[in-house]
């Protein structure tokens, strides 16, 4: 049985941040499932697809979507993201292609057509899966499952700095409003809607380092 930790929580909760963390601690291979739907999202506006509220009611645009999922062509190499021939690594973290993310992943064709290749990535000796439902729906046998939280205000000043890091600028407000949207709409919808999984651990590192956000979890991997 190879080993996967899950790290599911809300946007900007520090949930990539505390998985590649942990995966260099035990060696372990890590999953950006997020990655994964923004590359959809990407590969949508590549292909034509419109990906727009209205859009996404027209079960064309739907089936093609799920096939551009089940098909992707994404690859993860030493930091950077492609796909195709493309290092699409900056585009991806882009607040656009975040809410792109956002809208094709309400597509149940889309979140079925990433299963197989989201759980290719449970290779020995062990993954750490990032994401909203890696516990809930992508591995549910993961021995440790952490549901990772933070205050909205905390996560808005955490992209903010990441925002500014890229010399990209936006007030915290905004950030606030569309992060909390962005929330709203992940718990909202009927497939897979972020929620904790029952058997899952709650960590809120609004007043935690990373370094002590690791420490609790290795503890609990100990277990
Ligand atoms: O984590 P990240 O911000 O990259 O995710 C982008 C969007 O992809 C999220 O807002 C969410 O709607 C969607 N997503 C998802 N299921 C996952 C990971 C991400 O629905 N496992």
């Amino acid at each position: 049985d190879i080993p996967v930790i899950c790290i599911d929580g809300p946007s900007a909760s520090g949930k990539g941040t505390l998985a590649s963390a942990l995966a260099r601690r035990l060696g372990y291979h890590v999953l950006d499932s997020g990655a994964l739907y923004r590359l959809v999202g990407l590969a949508a506006a590549r292909a034509g697809v419109p990906t727009d509220a209205a859009a996404l009611q027209d079960e064309a645009v739907q089936a093609r979507l799920g096939e551009l999922a089940r098909t992707l062509p994404a690859r993860f190499d030493g930091g950077r993201v492609w796909l195709g021939q493309e290092d699409v690594t900056a585009e991806l973290r882009s607040e656009e292609a975040g809410a792109a993310a956002s809208r094709v992943s309400a597509i149940p064709a889309v979140r079925a057509g990433l299963l197989a290749l989201q759980r290719a990535f449970r290779r020995l000796p062990g993954l750490v899966a990032d994401g909203r439902d890696m516990g809930t729906v992508v591995f549910p046998d993961a021995a440790l499952k952490v549901f990772l939280t933070a205050s909205a205000r905390a996560r808005a000043q955490r992209r903010h700095e990441q925002l500014r890091a890229r010399n990209e600028h936006a007030s915290i407000e905004s950030l606030l409003a569309e992060l909390e949207a962005r929330d709203a709409r992940d718990r909202a919808r009927s497939v897979a809607p972020l929620a904790a999984a029952e058997d899952a651990l709650a960590l809120d590192n609004t007043h935690q380092t990373i370094e002590e956000s690791v420490e609790t979890v290795l503890g609990w991997w100990a277990q």
